[in-house]
């Protein structure tokens, strides 16, 4: 159980932006550009490395909705950088899934 699941419950608090049946999209409590989003599926994958060729509908339906998702935020003319952290050395800190949308300015490469 991550704070991510207590989002999804509706245990704990966030800006929501987007929400269907397999999927929520909510803002970072932390941002690290103008705009950061969260993508995250309401099914709890731990880690990219835990993804396996059952996760395809889910990993397809995340990034057409992250496409989607940045595109109602704005950043689509200007572009946008995703992310997905993995493990300790990806310096990912919640381990359930998530794709990180980042925009609204010139992002450095790293
Ligand atoms: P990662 O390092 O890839 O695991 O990213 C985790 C992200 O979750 C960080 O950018 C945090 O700022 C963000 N985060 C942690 N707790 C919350 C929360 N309660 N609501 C929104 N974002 C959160």
């Amino acid at each position: 159980m991550t704070i991510f699941s207590k989002i999804i419950s509706k245990e704990i608090p966030a800006q929501i932006v987007y929400e269907d049946d397999l999927c929520l999209a909510f803002k970072d409590i932390a941002p690290k550009a103008p705009v950061h989003l969260l993508v995250i599926p309401k099914e709890p994958i731990a880690t990219m490395a835990d993804v396996t060729p059952e996760h395809e509908k889910i990993m397809g339906h995340l990034m057409v909705k992250a496409a989607q998702i940045a595109k109602d935020a704005g950043l689509a003319e200007d572009g946008y950088r995703l992310v997905v952290n993995c493990k300790n050395h990806g310096g990912q800190e919640v381990y359930h899934l998530h794709i990180h949308i980042l925009g609204g300015k010139k992002l450095s490469l790293f």
